[in-house]
C-alpha cells in the first residue's frame, strides 16, 4: 500500500523512515544517521523512558569502535552466569546488564528527524501517518514492536508469552538467595507451588542494586503476573527473606515482563524492511532481541551508506529487498523457525520434565550452548542467527543428552503442531 489521500508534510524526503523509537528503531536511525543519512523516526510517544531491564550475553554485544560504538556505561553490571536445572552449572560466559537509561541517551543521535505520530501504513514510496499525513521515504523500516504496524500477516490467536515479575534488592540481601552470583536460570521448584515451571534470574543491576525475578519462559498463554508474584514471594521466603525486604507492593522495585515470543513472521509490504521485535528478532526460547537489533543497525546501515550506488535506480521494493538481506535473509528465517519448533516441543513437554531438559541443555560444551541461546557467531562473527548448521548442531547435541523418556516427549513434540502448556 502506498501513500495516498493525505496531506503531506514539507518535510524533504529521507533515506529512512523508522517507525518506532525502542532500541531496535534508535539504533538503526542513529547508525544511518552516523553514515550520513537522512533520517527520519516516527513514534506515538518520542519522549517515552525506557523502563525495562535488558540483559544479554556480553560476547553479544556490538564490539570494537566505528560509529556505531557504545559507551562503556551502557552495560550497568556483568558477571559470568550460573545456571541450575537439577545440577548447578558454571557458564563460562559473562552476561551484562544494560542500564535502560544510558542505552537511551547514547541511541540518540541529534541527526535524526523526529516526529510524533503513528504510522498506519507504508510503501515503496513512504508511509502514512493515523491522521493521514504522507511522509515520503525512499526506505521505511518497521520497529514497532511486537505489533507489527506494517506487516500484512494475520494476528496469531493466542501467543506464547514470557512473563516475569521481579523485585529489586539491595546486594546484600539478594546474596541471601543467590550466594551473591548472577544466577541466568535456577530451575529449584524452592516456591513449593505445583505447575507450569518457572526459574529465578537473578542479576545486578549496577550500584549495589540486584533484580530477583520469577519467569516463566513462555507459555501460551503467558502464566498470570499474580501467580508469578506468589511464587517470588515464597521462593524468596524460603531461602531466608522477610517480607520486610521482598518489597513486591511497593511499585518502585517491581518490575512486570509480558511480551510474546512467537511473533510471526513480518510480512513487509514492498519498500519496508522489518527490525526488532517486529522483524521478530525475538528469540523464541530466551525472549532476548536488543543484541541482535543492535549489531542489525549496523549491517543495515553500512549497506543503505556503502551500496547506495546500487540503490540509485532501484525501486523502494528493490531497496527493501537489499536491506531485508542485510539484517536477515532466507537462513535467518529458518534458523528463526528451527526456533520456534524448539519452543513448541518446550511447551508440550510435561511440566516436570522441564528441568531435566535444561539440564540437558546446560550439560552442553560452551559452543553448542552459545549457538543455541545466542544469536552471534560462535567463532566471533555476528551471523549465528542464520548458521542453519550450527543450530542443528545445537539442537542435535541437546537431543543426545537426553533421557529416553524425555527424547520420546521430544519426537511426538516435533511431530505435533504448536504447542499449548501440558497440565501438571
Ligand atoms: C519487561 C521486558 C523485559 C525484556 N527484557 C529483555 C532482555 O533482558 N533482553 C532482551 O534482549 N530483550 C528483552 N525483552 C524483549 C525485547 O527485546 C524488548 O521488548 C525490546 O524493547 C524490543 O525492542 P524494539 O525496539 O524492537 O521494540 P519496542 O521496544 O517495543 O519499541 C517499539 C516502539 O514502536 C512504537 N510504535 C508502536 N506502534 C507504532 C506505530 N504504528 N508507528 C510508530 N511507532 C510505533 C512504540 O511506541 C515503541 O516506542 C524484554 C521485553 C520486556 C517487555
Amino acid at each position: 500500500m502506498g501513500p495516498r489521500d493525505g496531506h503531506r508534510t514539507g518535510l524533504t524526503r529521507p533515506d529512512l523512515l523508522v517507525a518506532g523509537g525502542g532500541p531496535a528503531g534508535w539504533a538503526a536511525a542513529r547508525a544511518c544517521a552516523r553514515r550520513g543519512l537522512d533520517v527520519v523516526l516516527v513514534d506515538p510517544r518520542p519522549d517515552r523512558s525506557w523502563r525495562h531491564t535488558y540483559g544479554t550475553w556480553r560476547h553479544e554485544l556490538p564490539r570494537g569502535g566505528g560509529p556505531d560504538a557504545l559507551p562503556d556505561e551502557v552495560v550497568a553490571a556483568h558477571d559470568v552466569g550460573w545456571a541450575i536445572a537439577t545440577r548447578t552449572h558454571r557458564l563460562e560466559d559473562e552476561y551484562a546488564v544494560l542500564d535502560t537509561a544510558a542505552l537511551q541517551h547514547a541511541l540518540h543521535d541529534d541527526g535524526v528527524r523526529v516526529l510524533r505520530g503513528k504510522v498506519a501504513a507504508a510503501g515503496p514510496h513512504g508511509a502514512v501517518l493515523a491522521d493521514g499525513t504522507e511522509l515520503p521515504a525512499a526506505l521505511v523500516a518497521d520497529a514497532s514492536g511486537a505489533m507489527q504496524a506494517l506487516s500484512t500477516a494475520r494476528r496469531p490467536g493466542r501467543r506464547a508469552e514470557q512473563t516475569a515479575v521481579g523485585v529489586v534488592v539491595d546486594a546484600a540481601t539478594a546474596a541471601t538467595v543467590t550466594g551473591g552470583r548472577l544466577v541466568f536460570m535456577d530451575w529449584r521448584p524452592l516456591h513449593g507451588l505445583p505447575g507450569w515451571p518457572t526459574f529465578l534470574y537473578a542479576v545486578p543491576l549496577g550500584g549495589g542494586r540486584v533484580l530477583l525475578e520469577e519467569t516463566s519462559l513462555a507459555r501460551r498463554p503467558g502464566l498470570p503476573l499474580p501467580e508469578l508474584a506468589d511464587r517470588l514471594r515464597r521462593r524468596l521466603r524460603a531461602a531466608g527473606l522477610r517480607d520486610a525486604e521482598i518489597p513486591l507492593d511497593d511499585p518502585a522495585h517491581v518490575e512486570h515482563v509480558r511480551f510474546p515470543v512467537d511473533t510471526p513472521d513480518h510480512r513487509s509490504p514492498a519498500g519496508v524492511v522489518a527490525l526488532g521485535a517486529a522483524a521478530p528478532f525475538v528469540h523464541p526460547a530466551t525472549g532476548f532481541s536488543v543484541a541482535r537489533s543492535l549489531r542489525a543497525a549496523t549491517r543495515l546501515a553500512d549497506t543503505l551508506a556503502t551500496r547506495s550506488d546500487d540503490h540509485v535506480g532501484l525501486d523502494g521494493s528493490g531497496r527493501a529487498a537489499g536491506a531485508r538481506r542485510a539484517v536477515g535473509g532466507g537462513r535467518a528465517r529458518v534458523v528463526h523457525q528451527m526456533r520456534r519448533r524448539g519452543l513448541d516441543v518446550l511447551l508440550r513437554l510435561p511440566p516436570a520434565e522441564v528441568p531435566e531438559f535444561f539440564e540437558g541443555f546446560f550439560s552442553l560444551p560452551a559452543r553448542p550452548r552459545r549457538a543455541y541461546l545466542g544469536s552471534c557467531g560462535t567463532s566471533g562473527s555476528d551471523r549465528s542467527d542464520d548458521d542453519v548448521v550450527e543450530s542443528v548442531r545445537a539442537m542435535t547435541s541437546v537431543f543426545t543428552r537426553l533421557t529416553p523418556r524425555l527424547r520420546a516427549h521430544l519426537i511426538v513434540g516435533t511431530l505435533c503442531g504448536p504447542g499449548e502448556a501440558q497440565r501438571p
